[in-house]
């Protein structure tokens, strides 16, 4: 059953991107196409639900998850900015008794628990309640970036540090012989690669990259913490990476736009897509 830990010999990996848009959620015709919850990306290995940030989109993870029978999660953060984790609390299975959910982080590393993280952002006068109403066997993981994770037998999880305002952790899974990087959010040096995420993504079957920004814009957005669909294909060439998608859409990004970028990234790399919300890729 879901989430046990079983030997398996299901070797399978989906991603489903549940949300793909950076900063703050957006809706309206302008963003229909590719959708306008912010970060969460589930990565399904075998009979095993991981689930990276809690930004909106983790609000139709969870309900979907639940009608699909699983029972058991593990919910990653890449930090705490809000856009990462205001959908935690409208997490469907918090509210199933005794559903066994494990929460990792690692950018707070020696400075504040991901207890701790997750008692001070939902509480009065932020959100009305605090974890107390949730029923979910709730257990909290702390980990230093760079630590190898094992949520389960036969999966490795690589974790490093990613340059952005407080930290952010970038993820690599392991499974089946196979692997899914999510490198989000992060800023580059223009002309060099950074090699903790080159380290990450290391000849990985697809990476999910911060595509906030353009090349165009970097220099406007000089400390921001992001990065460009452009750093993202370089990324894959040195990396020797197969597949590229890119995500945490800027909120000013529209549908017209995305798609005329999708095209420009395929002439260049053609295993690359702007990720949208709701997209599943099998593996
Ligand atoms: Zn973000
Ligand atoms: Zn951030």
């Amino acid at each position: 059953m879901s989430g046990s830990d079983e030997k398996t010999t299901d070797a399978s990996i989906r991603v489903r991107c549940w949300g793909t848009r950076g900063s703050l959620p957006v809706s309206g015709p302008k963003f229909s196409a590719y959708g306008g919850n912010t970060v969460c990306t589930e990565i399904r290995c075998g009979p095993h639900t991981l689930l990276f940030d809690a930004g909106s989109g983790i609000l139709p993870a969870g309900k979907t998850l639940t009608e699909e029978g699983v029972s058991s999660f593990n919910i990653f953060f890449s930090h705490s900015h809000y856009d990462h984790i205001i959908g935690l609390p409208f997490f469907a299975p918090f509210f199933v008794s005794d559903t066994p959910v494990k929460i990792w982080s690692g950018h707070l590393y020696g400075n504040m628990s991901t207890e701790q993280m997750i008692n001070e952002v939902i509480r009065p006068p932020w959100f009305p309640v605090t974890p107390d109403i949730f029923r979910a066997d709730i257990s909290c993981n702390d980990f230093k970036p760079g630590d190898d994770l094992h949520p389960h037998p036969g999966m490795v999880i690589k974790t490093g540090n990613l340059n952005h305002i407080g930290g952010a952790v970038g993820y690599r899974v392991e499974w089946g012989g196979r692997s899914v990087a999510i490198i989000t959010d992060t800023e580059h040096t223009p002309g060099s690669l950074d090699p903790e995420v080159l380290a990450l993504i290391e000849d990985c079957d697809l990476f999910l990259y911060d595509s906030h920004l353009l090349d165009s814009e970097m220099e406007e957005y000089r400390g921001y913490g992001h990065s460009t669909w452009q750093q993202a294909i370089r990324l894959a060439r040195k990396s020797g990476s197969r597949k590229v998608g890119f995500i945490h859409h800027a909120t000013w990004r529209t549908d017209t736009e995305i798609k005329e970028f999708d095209l420009q990234a395929k002439a260049e790399f053609p295993e690359s897509f702007f990720a949208r919300d709701g997209q599943i890729i099998d593996m």
